[in-house]
């Protein structure tokens, strides 16, 4: 018998926010990014999601491998590339594509003398100051990965901190895109370098491929709303008030007394806490749905559990439905309550967390 706490995800969200992406981006074909489990909602469940993507993204080549074995054909993206030159021939052998982001990526396929047709995804470093060769660099880095017979194909790329927030004054994006073009200006091969804020919001740079992630799981890549875009949520957690409490004023609620009643107060138990991947930071007055109705969180999440006011829904009763986030109460906005990004919270369901396909 399980706990009441559900996770359902629906096929056909991911389905409608993968048309979404493919519409912002008009010729441009479109990798799935299903990194971290696909975000939480299941590596083989977004797989399925995404059939009619042209090819899937992701970190993790055991994870890439796992695609193939569950019949993906398409072509696969690691993002990061490989960690580990013996990664190679299983890469080769189930043509995998990955990026090359470093030289010492770039000797290890110099030295991979095995006949194979290798993909390249050469990363810019354009401002990010995360992965990439510097613009400076780069036209160096690609003769030398042109040079190596097993490179069958080199597709330029590179990464944006900000397109979310075109306008940040430390990077603009525009700065960016200018040194991406300046980097690799003359060079042959696709451009790819639209992550979902991108893709929803600077058409102009869509190019060669796209690469959205968190906007197919009906999440925002930044602030705004996703239903805005027309995005559907494709998780949906939900569960069940366990206990009422009437707490008269001046009592407080939970671990730490971080919730002082001002009133005479009617407080539900969720069975839900930062064991299911609730952020335990939430602070109070995070929302949830009970009943349909909009109340907030009373007092500190603790492992199994929160704590909800319920004093304005006199129906509430043990028993009574609630929704953490997704169809009905967008997961950005529980995420930007608790000081964090809806990614985050999709990423961390817990395996503990029934998962159920609607
Ligand atoms: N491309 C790269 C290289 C990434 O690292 C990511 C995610 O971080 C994405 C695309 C997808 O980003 P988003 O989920 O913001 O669309």
């Amino acid at each position: 018998m399980p706990r009441p706490i559900v996770a359902s995800i629906s096929i056909s969200a991911l389905q409608h926010n993968l048309a979404v992406a493919r519409a912002h981006a008009p010729g441009a074909r479109v990798w799935g990014v299903l990194k971290a489990n696909g975000y939480g909602h299941g590596l083989e469940r977004a797989m399925r999601g995404f059939a009619a993507a042209d090819g899937l993204a992701l970190i993790e080549p055991d994870y890439a491998v796992r695609l193939r074995e569950l019949g993906w054909t398409k072509p696969i993206l690691l993002l990061e590339g490989f960690f580990d030159a013996d990664d190679l021939p299983v890469l080769a052998q189930h043509d995998i594509q990955f990026a090359v982001h470093c030289e010492e990526q770039i000797a290890q396929l110099e030295a991979f003398t095995a006949a194979a047709s290798l993909h390249a995804h050469l990363k810019m470093n354009s401002g990010m100051n995360r992965l990439g060769f510097k613009p400076e660099t780069y036209r160096a880095a690609y003769a030398r990965l042109q040079k190596i017979p097993s490179v069958a194909s080199i597709t330029l790329m590179t990464h944006f901190a900000n397109a979310d927030d075109a306008g940040n004054p430390l990077l603009p994006l525009a700065e960016q895109v200018r040194r991406f073009q300046a980097g690799s200006e003359g060079l042959d091969g696709p451009r790819s370098l639209c992550n979902s804020a991108a893709d929803l919001m600077h058409a102009e740079l869509a190019n060669d491929w796209v690469r959205p992630g968190v906007m197919l799981y009906g999440g925002t890549p930044g602030g705004g709303s996703a239903a805005d875009f027309g995005l559907r949520a494709a998780m949906t957690l939900e569960s069940r008030i366990i206990g009422i409490q009437q707490v008269p004023a001046g009592e407080a609620i939970g671990y730490g007394s971080r919730f002082v009643a001002d009133k005479p107060m009617k407080i539900g138990v969720v069975a839900c806490g930062y064991a299911d991947g609730y952020p335990r930071h939430a602070p109070n007055g995070t929302p949830v749905l009970v009943d349909g109705v909009k109340t907030g969180t009373v007092g500190r999440v603790s492992m199994d559990m929160l704590t909800v006011d319920l004093t304005h829904i006199p129906d509430a009763d043990v028993g009574s439905q609630v929704e953490l986030w997704g169809s009905k109460l967008p997961i950005d906005e529980v995420a930007y309550a608790a000081g964090t990004i809806g990614y985050e919270l999709m990423c961390a369901l817990a395996p503990r967390v029934a998962v159920r396909e609607v």
